[in-house]
């Protein structure tokens, strides 16, 4: 039943060309390989912001990095408390954890997969000391909701934006919204130079702060071992921040694209019986989409799993949804949550259901032409009318 035609020969991902060539060698012949001396990783940090519409961005290591470093510079101690959505990357929960607060997972929505912004509020206590969404494939969480629960509780935000690099709010990019954002250039992230992170400042004073802390807490031109404040070493190199410049040249490109497919592909699999996309928000009113994401209700976690696998065998780059944070035991080493996972999994029935159910492909699947996309959703339709 198998089209002959079909062909999936998607993009592949990472994209480069000779920008990146040509970034990479003049990183190389300016003779310092580091920031400190060198241009690209400044250059960058302008670049990025001005393009986020940010008074100031701050280059870093990797994602992870970038919300403990934010999280550190919003206050967040040992003993504090962190809300973040039960359904996320890992590094959400990690980042806080490291700092010694305690990570709170709330339940996120069943059909945009961001934090319950209601659920965000009942967790508040007067030890939250940040809020993080998390803008899920690349749709905002409400961040009017969350703006507004902000201003009521006094509890800053911290957008974990490692998926959503040139989104937009209403009209207002991620800079423009009041909070500090921390994005991801890993490997498969919508700009990449293999590993980075970036967060995105507000204002110029805790951008000083940052770059103290990212910097082993030491002033840009010391020279005297003067150490400010407490830190560690998040400083990007130079080679990275000129592959970087690159990618941020070519992201708007790739994002108009992945505009025009998602539609079309989230019409195509909504037509698939069983299954239901991501909703999309027109608040959101420039989505970057990280992934296609959609869920199959009702399967349970083995019967997704063989879905994905039969997806992969078929030519698809699909993926298993996250897994709900406090299902790791990773979550559990250290500054875990007073509540057992029982409870914490009571009060997340949506992340229940939703990691057990969701599957997601990689977005250079959003790069391909627009027959593929029917080809994408006529194989997931028969994947799923040929499950025993
Ligand atoms: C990728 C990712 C991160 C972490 O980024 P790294 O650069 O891999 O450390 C954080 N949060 C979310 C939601 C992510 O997907």
């Amino acid at each position: 039943m198998a089209s002959p035609t079909r062909n999936f020969d998607f993009p592949l991902w990472p994209q480069f060309d000779d920008t990146e060539r040509a970034g990479l060698i003049r990183a190389l012949e300016q003779g310092q390989w580091w920031r400190i001396g060198g241009s690209e990783v400044d250059r960058f940090e302008e670049e990025f912001a001005a393009y986020h519409g940010a008074p100031r961005a701050l280059a870093v290591t990797n994602g992870t990095h970038a919300l403990e470093l934010a999280l550190d510079v919003l206050g967040v101690r040992p003993g504090s408390e962190v809300i973040v959505p039960a359904f996320t990357f890992i590094s959400s929960s990690q980042a806080a954890q490291r700092l010694g607060a305690v990570a709170v997972p709330v339940d996120v929505e069943p059909d945009t997969y961001n934090i319950d912004v209601a659920a965000a509020a009942a967790a508040v206590t007067d030890r939250t000391s940040a809020i993080m969404p998390v803008h899920m494939a690349g749709l905002l969480a409400d961040m009017d909701a969350l703006a507004k629960l902000s201003a009521d509780t006094g509890v800053p935000l911290l957008q974990d934006a490692a998926h959503a690099h040139g989104a937009l709010w209403q009209g207002r990019r991620l800079g423009e919204l009041g909070s500090i954002a921390a994005l991801s250039f890993q490997n498969g992230k919508l700009m990449t130079a293999g590993e980075g992170g970036a967060v995105l400042f507000p204002d110029a004073e805790r951008y000083e702060e940052g770059f103290l802390k990212h910097s082993c807490g030491r002033p840009r031109t010391d020279r005297w071992y003067v150490h400010r404040t407490s830190g560690s070493n998040f400083r990007l190199n130079e080679f990275s921040a000129s592959v970087l410049r690159a990618q941020l040249a070519r992201l708007d490109g790739q994002i108009e694209l992945r505009e025009q497919r998602w539609p079309v592909l989230s019409r195509a699999l909504a037509a698939v019986p069983g299954v239901v996309p991501q909703r999309t928000d027109e608040r959101t009113t420039r989505n970057p989409h990280y992934m296609a994401m959609f869920r199959v209700p009702g399967l349970d976690e083995r019967q997704r799993n063989a879905l994905v696998e039969d997806l992969v065998r078929r030519g698809l780059p699909a993926f298993v949804a996250f897994r709900a944070i406090y299902r790791s035991d990773g979550f559990w080493e250290h500054s875990a949550p007073a509540e057992t996972l029982e409870q914490i999994a009571a009060r997340c029935p949506v992340t229940e259901e939703l990691f057990r159910d969701g599957v997601w492909l990689h977005h250079r699947t959003l790069l391909g032409t627009e027959e593929q996309m029917q080809h994408i959703a006529d194989v997931v339709a028969e994947a799923l009318a040929d499950r025993p």
